[in-house]
């Protein structure tokens, strides 16, 4: 069971479908945690558990994060041997909608949970992040082939609107019980080098589910009826990964104090220009956005690969790959951040229901709606951008990166306990950072 931290929660306009921000401030204790990467791993946990009002089964899940289950794991997937395990951090300082929350961060890579809560803390006095989400609507598509009259048929279809909504629903009462359910219809043709096709898209809310199974029952439903009233072909029926209906929205502002200065602050901002106009850099810039994305969408039990496809054919919606994110100067000369991109995540379905460190994680972000979760994700997501281009804009991407990779490097040469900390601090002092490094370093240590 998730326990949601009580909180005010967004309102659907029915004019507009978009969800409002939430601004009150509810009382809720402190994401700022001075010190929480000092306390061991057990402390830690008591930390998020006394925050998060977390039971007793979901307290346990956490300190013993050992492989899951076989059974479960069986279930899962198919041909199941065992797990991987992937370390999950917590990123403090977020205040998103006038909430402090906490959020697990599932990730192999260092630096990533740190820069997170870095920079969280460096706009959490100018309010932290303001969210808001576009909906919850999911769209499947119906590929139609050998239609001899493509744009007569696509006005076939559009006017069996009504009864294209009761198939669909009928499909999913549960869903529609919720208030979720078919919203649209859309019918495009598209031009290819063996004819053109007709691509039917339906539109359905799927509320609190990512929704690739609900719509996908609904496209493989409907799709015999669309043969029969086209004369022609149905192949593919399946969701698209380009959830455009699904856009969670993230700003914040950083005061030029805060972060260091205007040079600092003019830097970022070149360097956001360099990568909404250039590929080859928006490629790693938005690369540094899904550090803190997947890692939250994994964490959850969410699918990363959707949620992946779904941000970089977003970024190239224009024709153009570009930033996921912007980045610009206000009236009063502060640092202005917005992040934009969609985010198919749910609370229920796939691994999410399932997995009890994803149930348990779920636990600590304490979130009601897929809606809330995906705004808290892009809310990170804005924040991984911000570290990641203050650091290359300031004093580059190694010097903090270094230092926790010195830890791993240090780990892979058989230091153990203390000795890792000492031989990834003589690392860095030496900037020598390798493995024949690390077991000289080591040899050393041990008197050898
Ligand atoms: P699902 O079918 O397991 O669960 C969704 C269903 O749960 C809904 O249809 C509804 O009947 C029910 N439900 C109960 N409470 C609900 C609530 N509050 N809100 C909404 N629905 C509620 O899962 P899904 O979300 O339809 O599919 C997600 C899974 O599909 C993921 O595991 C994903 O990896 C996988 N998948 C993805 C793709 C893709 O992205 N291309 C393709 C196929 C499958």
């Amino acid at each position: 069971m998730i326990q949601p931290v009580p909180v005010t929660l967004p309102t659907m306009s029915e004019a507009t479908g978009e969800t409002a921000a939430v601004t009150e401030q509810a009382s809720t204790p402190t994401s700022r945690i001075p010190g929480f990467h000092k306390l061991s791993a057990e402390q830690r946990i008591d930390r998020i558990a006394a925050f998060a009002g977390m039971g007793q089964e979901h307290r346990e899940q956490l300190s013993a994060p050992s492989n899951i289950d076989p059974h479960l794991g069986d279930h899962m997937i198919e041909n199941f041997v065992t797990t991987i395990a992937i370390p999950v951090g917590i990123a403090t300082n977020l205040r998103v909608d006038g909430r402090d929350v906490l959020v697990p961060m599932a990730t192999e890579e260092s630096s990533v949970v740190a820069a997170v809560g870095n920079s969280a803390r460096q706009c959490y006095d100018s309010g932290g992040f303001t969210t808001s989400m576009s909906g919850t609507e999911m769209i499947a598509q119906i590929q139609l082939l050998d239609v001899p009259d493509p744009h007569h048929a696509r006005l076939r279809i559009l006017e069996r609107r009504d009864e294209i909504a009761q198939v669909c629903d009928a499909c999913d009462p549960v869903l529609v019980r919720l208030g979720g359910g078919f919203r649209e219809l859309d019918v495009r043709l598209v031009d290819t080098p063996t004819g053109t096709m007709v691509i039917v898209h339906i539109v359905v809310d799927t509320r609190d589910a990512m929704g690739a199974n609900a719509v996908n029952t609904m496209a493989e439903r409907l799709a015999p009826s669309i043969a029969r009233w086209t004369g022609g072909r149905t192949l593919l029926r399946i969701l698209s990964n380009l959830a455009d209906r699904r856009v969670a929205r993230a700003r914040a502002t950083w005061s030029v104090d805060a972060i260091g200065g205007t040079h600092v602050r003019d830097a970022m901002v070149a360097a956001y220009q360099f990568a909404d106009n250039d590929p080859y850099r928006a490629a790693t810039h938005n690369k540094g956005i899904m550090n803190g994305v997947s890692a939250v969408v994994l964490a959850t039990g969410n699918d990363t690969r959707a949620v992946e496809a779904g941000a970089h054919a977003y970024a190239a919606r224009t024709g153009r790959y570009r930033s996921l994110s912007t980045w610009e100067v206000t009236a009063d000369g502060a640092l202005a951040g917005t992040i934009e991109l969609p985010l198919a995540v749910g609370l229920v379905g796939g691994a999410v229901k399932i997995h009890p460190t994803a149930r348990a994680l779920l636990g600590i972000i304490g979130v009601s709606t897929a809606a809330e979760l995906a705004r808290i994700i892009a809310a990170v997501g804005l924040a991984q951008n911000f570290g990641a281009m203050k650091a290359l804009a300031t004093e580059g991407i190694q010097k903090g990166h270094m230092s926790l990779h010195a830890q791993n490097i240090a780990f892979s040469a058989g230091a153990t306990g203390e000795e890792v900390g000492e031989v990834a601090r003589r690392l860095v002092a030496d900037a020598t950072i390798n493995e024949e490094a690390a077991a000289r370093i080591l040899a050393t240590l041990r008197g050898r």
